[in-house]
């Protein structure tokens, strides 16, 4: 098992449209930055490719591209879906917190879960986001930006097929692989 944590914030700006957790939030100001600026799915992005020892999502998606500029954060996060895919683990769990002072972001919260466990062929419940305020304090508080946390727990593949022949007994009894492996 693996764990890996994220943490993002963007700044709050006229002219902008509010997306968070692929959402689109009705609100006077939205997060400037050079894709959506989704910043929940940012900091769940970063925790998986931390969790991967796979750098972050400014290695992977540089602002200096414009293939990304105005991008879905949830097509990126879909991409680090595959990576880890790739990679061989798998995702056990997501649990994540967008921290504003403003809007209420209770009733989007559903839709940002099953938002983010599509893009990542999960179950909705494999995926938390909460959302709190921090009380009107810092930059948060005072509407300057919106920050989020996330942390997640990968498992590698090779994890999975070494606990089922420990469980198993020690081997398939097909090949001397199992019992070098243990
Ligand atoms: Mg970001």
């Amino acid at each position: 098992m693996r764990v890996g944590t994220g943490y993002d914030v963007h700044r709050l700006s006229e002219g902008r449209k509010l997306i968070l957790g692929g959402v689109e939030i009705p609100f006077e100001k939205g997060l400037l930055g050079h894709s959506d600026a989704d910043v929940i799915v940012h900091a769940i992005m970063d925790s998986l490719l931390g969790a991967a020892a796979l750098g972050d999502i400014g290695q992977h998606f540089p602002d200096t591209d414009p293939a990304w500029e105005g991008a879905s954060s949830i097509a990126m996060l879909a991409q680090v879906g595959r990576i880890l895919e790739e990679h061989n683990y798998m995702i056990e769990n997501i649990d994540s917190t967008i921290i504003a002072q403003r809007p209420k972001l209770m009733p989007y919260l559903p839709q940002m879960r099953e938002n983010v466990a599509r893009a990542l062929k999960l179950e909705t419940d494999q995926v938390s986001i909460k959302a709190t305020t921090e009380e009107r304090l810092g930059f948060t508080g005072s509407g300057e930006g919106i920050a989020a946390q996330a942390v997640c727990c990968l498992i590698p593949l090779m994890d999975l097929v070494t606990d089922d022949i420990v469980m198993s007994g020690g081997g398939c009894g097909g090949c001397s692989g199992c019992a070098e492996r243990i």
